[in-house]
């Protein structure tokens, strides 16, 4: 006897006849309940993504540009001649 499989969100029973090779609806949600457990899934996925993402601070670009303070003051300068103009 098959284990039934249970959609990995909210745990509820995905009926025997769902398949990943099918076309209805609830079978392009598989391995999922549902479209929308699916796109909880995918939410979740990228909030972790977001989670270890660095944002963008004047240190990380410092970072970036290698440690030369000059590369960020003419960027800066250059993107205040931009705004300027
Ligand atoms: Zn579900």
């Amino acid at each position: 006897m098959i284990a039934p499989r249970t959609c990995p969100i909210c745990d509820a029973t995905i009926p025997p006849d769902v398949r990943p090779e099918g076309t209805s609806a609830a079978d392009r949600a598989f391995p999922f309940c549902s479209e929308r457990c699916r796109n909880v899934d995918l939410l979740r996925w990228s909030q972790g993504k977001y989670a270890i993402t660095e944002p963008l601070t004047p240190d990380r670009l410092l970072h970036e540009l290698g440690d030369d303070p000059e590369a960020v003051e003419q960027l800066l300068a250059r993107e205040s001649e931009e705004e300027g103009d």
